[in-house]
């Protein structure tokens, strides 16, 4: 076993800004920076970690859930935009007061300098548009602020369309497509080289999507369906819509989305995790196959733990027999691969 070696992680998907919009006390930007945050991530456990940098997501949860999450909270005062854009101004702040740590990055070679600099390299991400007017104006706004990736539709249904929900075991056949306000956002991302996230879309979205955007298809976070039946995963045959496309699958860390029997337990072993990854090379070959972590926003193998536990990860994967060039693919090399594809620089 060869576990000496580590590699850096770019990935695809973290709840970072949700967990600090979300607390109330103190300064969570700073307790971010100084190592002192709980869940998955801080500045400390992200350099043990290797963690490189990846998408960060702006998610604007159910009133409901705010308010069992902040004590303050007044449900009726709900506001998507202000929501959407407090998260924004969060990112922005990790990148001001991090002392050169981090960076904001709108380009595959800003990421490129980032990791040749041990810079954080931070994507800014969207999941779930429930801040967008149906004429997405307030898009060029978040495009300026670094927005590079869009994922339209969360679970429940939006303007845009109806996102993936159901039970376990289910299947993403849930309801009805995108509607024309998202068929609009749709061509709107294609011609603003923006990522479009399939990772939440059912099945009729997914389907638009594919049949129109002429971009490579991305599920940011998201596992196997035939391994764990969560209608969040996907099927062999959108995998295999995938793969026509030259995309990219991020495998979800979430113990719900790898376990056969989908529970939410942390006895789930770093083989699991590698079981996925197997699934989906062979769907996808050796390119197409990267990480989504969801980072701070499910609960991951106990083995793993959070991020700073990635390098155990990795030694699963060379223990698994993966090559140190397909180990690099997989922890970075193709998420820059499909981004520079999609971003088209
Ligand atoms: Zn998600």
């Amino acid at each position: 076993m060869t576990s000496s070696f580590v590699s850096p992680v770019f990935d695809g998907h973290n709840d970072l800004l949700l967990r600090l919009w979300l607390q109330e006390q103190g300064d969570p930007v700073a307790d971010f920076l100084h190592g002192t945050l709980s869940g998955h991530l801080d500045m400390a456990r992200i350099r043990q970690g290797g963690f490189a940098g990846g998408l960060f997501a702006v998610f604007v949860p159910p009133a409901q859930y705010a308010r069992q999450s902040k004590t303050e909270y007044v449900e009726e005062d709900h506001d998507p935009l202000a929501i959407t854009e407090a998260q924004i101004a969060l990112l922005h702040q990790i990148a001001d007061r991090s002392a050169g740590q981090a960076r904001i990055c709108r380009s595959v070679g800003e990421i490129e300098r980032c990791m040749a600099e041990g810079v954080l390299a931070m994507v800014l991400h969207i999941e779930g548009a429930e801040a967008l007017d149906e004429e997405c104006s307030q898009l060029d706004r978040w495009i300026a602020a670094g927005l590079r990736s869009i994922g339209p539709l969360w679970n429940l249904q939006n303007r845009f369309g109806a996102g993936v929900t159901g039970d376990f075991p289910g299947s993403p056949d849930s309801g009805e497509g995108l509607t024309p306000a998202g068929l609009n956002l749709l061509r709107i991302c294609n011609s603003k080289k923006l990522l479009i996230d399939l990772s939440h879309m059912n099945e009729k979205s997914f389907w638009q999507v594919a049949n129109l955007s002429h971009a490579p298809l991305v599920a940011t976070h998201s596992n196997v369906h035939a391994l764990c039946p969560q209608p969040r995963n996907l099927t062999a045959r959108q995998l295999a819509a995938i793969a026509e496309s030259d995309g990219f699958v991020g495998i979800n860390f979430g113990n719900a989305f790898l376990r056969a029997d989908g529970k939410r337990d942390e006895s789930t072993s770093l083989g699991e995790m590698v079981r996925h990854l197997d699934a989906l090379l062979e769907k996808l070959g050796e390119d197409g196959v990267g990480f989504g972590s969801d980072f701070d926003g499910i609960s991951v193998p106990g083995e793993l733990g959070d991020v700073a536990g990635l390098p155990r990860l990795i030694a699963a994967m060379t223990q698994a027999g993966y090559s140190r060039e397909l180990v690099e693919k997989i922890c970075w090399r193709n998420w820059l691969r499909v981004l520079k594809k999609t971003w088209g620089e």
